[in-house]
């Protein structure tokens, strides 16, 4: 059964975006134009996930947040044109798990989505995450080239695991360094360049091992197979 979303968002033209795209992607998607007929929606037929308006009328987000969190643990994705840290933090205060700056790329709102489900529902079962002759396992977080094993560190495994879970989609600088580094770690920084070219190295020992991760210009990066 395809996971339910309910959008909160008083913009029409966005909610229906919102909607058209979600139902594209296979969520059945319910959509409120106000905060108290957002939680009226939540309480009458239990959301999997929202996806919350920080300015809305009447009733504001981060009170209909901290209502909806009040009531239940569903996954709350807010979304905010606010990008002062200070707002980010009363968001995540009031109980949003995640936000999202407008504007933003849907595929991005894509990735969270599914980065919150993961982390309500974490399997129990380690895993083994596959790409071409690139393996990663979950439980022992040993990624395997063929028949070579490879140790990562802490972050090494995180960034691989996230490229492993969003394979040919390229993934942005500030999705990564949100998903694996915090978003507190603040100002400008070249970790990112720095981690790749660890993973790099790990990963392309030798000729016959072609090149997985690669660079989008001016984006960030996507594992993909070498053209
Ligand atoms: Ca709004």
């Amino acid at each position: 059964m395809a996971e339910r979303l309910l959008v909160i968002e008083d913009e029409i033209r966005i909610a229906q975006f919102l909607q058209r795209g979600l139902i594209y992607e296979g969520y059945r998607v319910d959509v409120a134009y106000d905060g108290v007929t957002g939680l009226e929606m939540a309480r009458d037929q239990p959301p999997d996930l929202v996806i919350l308006d920080w300015m809305l009328p009447g009733l504001d987000g981060l009170e209909v947040c901290r209502r909806l969190r009040a009531a239940s643990d569903v996954p709350i994705l807010m979304l905010t044109a606010k990008e002062d840290i200070q707002d980010r933090v009363q968001g995540l205060d009031a109980g949003a798990d995640d936000y999202l700056v407008k504007p933003f790329a849907f595929d991005e709102l894509l990735a969270r989505i599914r980065a919150l489900f993961r982390r309500v529902q974490p399997s129990s079962l380690p895993e083994v995450l596959r790409f071409a002759d690139l393996e990663l396992d979950t439980g022992t977080h040993r990624a395997r080239r063929g028949e070579r094993y490879i140790d990562l560190t802490a972050k090494e495994y995180e960034l691989l695991e996230l490229f492993m879970r969003n394979p040919r989609r390229v993934l942005t600088r500030d999705l990564i360094f949100d998903r694996v580094w915090s978003y507190d770690f603040g100002g400008e920084s070249n970790i990112i360049e720095v981690y790749v070219r660890y993973l790099r190295q790990k990963t392309e020992e030798s000729e016959s091992e072609p090149r997985l991760i690669h660079t989008v210009r001016g984006v960030g990066y996507v594992l993909r197979e070498e053209e």
